[in-house]
């Protein structure tokens, strides 16, 4: 038998973050970076935008008025998926039929007063002030009885579902630990307990001795294509150091942050020189009171984008009734990312 040949044959790879499997096949993708790489996209967008209701002073749903705001704004969800008062009760009927009440809240967070600005054009320095508005939610929001978990996310791009461009992210907050943390908090446990260490740090430790699926890193973080990444150009954000939440970070970390989302953002705009659409967000401690030692905060990007601005890799098929499935490897999308530059586009 021949060695495996990570390059060559089709392989099954394990996400040590979710215990899952994916399928890569990298036959199929071996010829050289064909992307096309489109002209760039003109500025249409107006700093502010009369009918858009997330713009400051404008006006939501059921007559809510946002405030003037001239940095960031943060307001529950007018088409909430979570209510606060639903009782968290459990529906039982035999043992097929099982139902919780799941009490929650939903928030939305505007980036930015600027309706044509996006992460990755905005300053470091107002990504650092969203970076507080998540740090003080999730301690409100955490800080609840009945809230066990705070997910952060932004759906960026029509592609993603998010019809209004103006730059803004969500936050539901719930009773439960919601199902993808979940998968990750069993692993992270299971490592903690064998090792004592944080499952991301040992990880971390050997990504940054090959090097290979670094994109780039800064005084705090490392963002990298992780070895089991599904999406095309999906990204893991960690920090260096280990901590559980956006509580436990230092300033200096909170600034290293902003500085990582800007530079990732630009460099995902800068590989079809368009405004790259994803799903991103950030994987902290539990808040349901128990000590979470085991929990090391990091960040997800997930992008559709395969080869172009318009060609997207569907979940269908044999993803939805096997497992997920990618051609291109983590290593050459990593090679690609990295080649990019920092700074965005429509900086230069
Ligand atoms: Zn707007
Ligand atoms: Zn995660």
């Amino acid at each position: 038998m021949n060695a495996l040949d990570l390059n060559e044959h089709p392989h099954r790879r394990w996400n040590a973050l979710t215990g899952e499997w994916i399928l890569v096949s990298p036959h199929r993708a071996k010829r050289p970076w064909q992307g096309q790489v489109e002209r760039p996209q003109q500025q249409t967008l107006r700093r502010y935008d009369p009918t858009c209701y997330l713009c400051p002073g404008n006006k939501r749903a059921g007559d809510q008025v946002n405030s003037p705001y001239t940095s960031t704004f943060v307001f529950d969800n007018d088409f909430s998926g979570l209510q606060s008062d639903t009782p968290s009760v459990s529906l039982g009927q035999g043992e097929l039929i099982v139902a919780h009440g799941e009490p929650g809240i939903c928030r939305v967070v505007c980036f930015s007063p600027r309706h044509d600005l996006t992460l990755a054009e905005m300053d470091t320095q107002d990504i650092r002030r969203v970076v507080d508005v998540w740090t003080e939610e999730y301690r409100t929001l955490g800080g609840k009885p009945f809230i066990d978990y705070v997910q952060i996310f932004e759906n960026k791009g029509e592609m993603m579902g998010c019809s209004n461009p103006h730059p803004h992210g969500q936050i539901w907050a719930e009773k439960s630990i919601p199902v993808e943390p979940s998968k990750e908090g069993h692993q992270m446990q299971w490592f903690w307990e064998i090792h004592q260490r944080s499952l991301l740090e040992a990880y971390l430790d050997r990504e940054l001795r090959t090097r290979e699926r670094l994109v780039f890193e800064n005084a705090d973080f490392v963002v990298l294509v992780p070895f089991w990444a599904v999406w095309p150009f999906e990204t893991l954000v960690v920090s260096k150091r280990v901590f559980g939440s956006l509580l436990d970070m230092a300033e200096g970390e909170k600034d290293s942050l902003a500085d990582a989302l800007k530079r990732m953002t630009a460099r995902y705009d800068n590989l079809f020189n368009v405004s790259f659409p994803y799903s991103a967000g950030i994987h902290q401690a539990p808040t349901d009171g128990v000590e979470h030692p085991e929990w090391h905060f990091h960040m997800h990007f997930f992008p559709p984008l395969l080869r172009s601005a318009t060609v997207k890799k569907f979940m269908v098929g044999y993803e939805m009734l096997a497992n997920p499935q990618r051609d291109i490897t983590a290593e050459l999308s990593a090679a690609r990312l990295r080649e990019l530059p920092d700074v965005h586009y429509k900086q230069r």
